[in-house]
């Protein structure tokens, strides 16, 4: 938890980033003033990845799949013919299914409905390999990536995404590919929200506001990175052993200020206690951050980043590849902390999105 002794103006500049690094202890915890239990269990993710979920005849929203071809349809499940429903327990998906078996182009999403803070894959089938299409999302351009003859790419939903319904259109630049928007319903994740009262001694830390918006440029450059191969292959891991602190997304306010969502998860664990790679990739930065303390950052490729902070050692280098399980360095409580823990993000396309749905099935084509 970080101990801004915020000065008001100076931590309204630097929420954000100060709930970045967010960070709880237990101690911490009990110094909160109140906490509005929308029970954090509500906030754990239901499996995106239920998507094979050969819809039955009652289809569940959550784990649908829109599916589109001639014309645009509207969010709502397309039954498939498979009588198979979703398993309960996360499973790496099969291929999902599409109903729609029409010769042209088709675009899907998995899952049609989406929580804040989490993410939906967009899939074009049907399509030639060339020109490289790409997925326009709330105003943003995604460029899709092709596997084993399949276009799709992984789109985040931000935590403070306004809920409701947005567009979704693939386009492959022609300007007449004929290809129909679908739309994905983003929903509202109840994040719970924490009042936290800071002790002023950490507070320095947040006075040097050019360090602080160093960290963020250099943040937001990394994640700004595509990688077109993905590297991971199957669920993620917890990259340390802990309870849970704070989750994702929960909305927190320091000492009175505006409240603003978690990044990451916390894990509590105690100083010197191995960080692993949660899954297969490249390591992209290794260095000390203002808020983040040592951190480790990791390219799983597909736009795909995991971030390691408030380290006490770093044990790989830049460039390095890495394995999943693969100690990358240890737990600490550098940078704006009161207790060592290890915050843990994921960033899809330069959106921080909760980790946990990530290691409860694979995420991916
Ligand atoms: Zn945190």
């Amino acid at each position: 938890m970080l101990r801004t002794g915020a000065i008001a103006a100076l931590a309204a500049a630097v929420l954000l980033l100060a709930a970045c690094s967010g960070d709880e202890s237990p101690g911490d915890e009990a110094a909160a003033v109140s906490i509005r239990t929308l029970a954090t269990s509500t906030a754990l993710p239901t499996p995106v990845a239920t998507a094979t979920a050969a819809a039955t005849t009652t289809p569940v929203p959550p784990t649908a799949i829109a599916t589109a071809t001639a014309t645009p349809v509207p969010p709502t499940p397309s039954p498939s013919t498979s009588p198979v429903a979703a398993p309960a327990t996360a499973q790496p998906p099969s291929p999902t299914p599409v109903a729609p078996t029409a010769d042209g182009p088709s675009v899907e999403l998995s899952p049609a409905t989406v929580k804040q803070g989490d993410v939906f894959v967009v899939r074009l089938r049907n399509a030639p390999v060339e020109p490289t299409p790409v997925v326009l999302f709330s105003g943003l351009s995604h460029v899709m990536l092709l596997e084993n003859e399949l276009w799709w790419a992984v789109i985040g939903v931000a935590a403070d995404f306004p809920p409701g319904q947005q567009r979704v259109q693939v386009s492959t630049g022609t300007g007449a590919d004929g290809l129909p928007i679908v739309t994905v319903t983003v929903t509202d994740a109840a994040f719970p929200e924490e009042n936290v009262e800071l002790s002023p001694e950490t507070s320095q830390l947040l006075t040097d506001a050019p360090a602080i918006e160093d960290e963020r440029q250099l943040l937001d450059s990394l994640y700004a990175g595509l990688s077109r191969k993905r590297d991971w292959a199957g669920p993620f891991v917890m990259p340390a052993a802990g309870a849970l602190g704070d989750t994702f997304g929960m909305k927190r306010s320091f000492n009175g200020g505006p409240f603003s969502n978690h990044t990451g998860v916390d894990i509590l664990a105690a100083e010197g206690a191995p960080v692993v790679a949660a899954n297969v990739g490249r390591v992209v930065y290794t260095g000390a951050l203002q808020l983040r303390g040592n951190t480790v950052v990791i390219d799983h490729g597909a736009g795909v980043f995991t971030g390691y902070h408030h380290l006490s050692q770093i044990s790989v280098v830049e460039g390095q590849a890495v394995s999943q399980g693969e100690t990358i360095g240890a737990v600490g409580a550098t940078g704006l902390v009161t207790a060592a823990h290890l915050h843990w993000e994921l960033i899809v396309r330069g959106v921080r999105v909760d980790p946990l749905p990530w290691t409860q099935a694979e995420i991916g084509p």
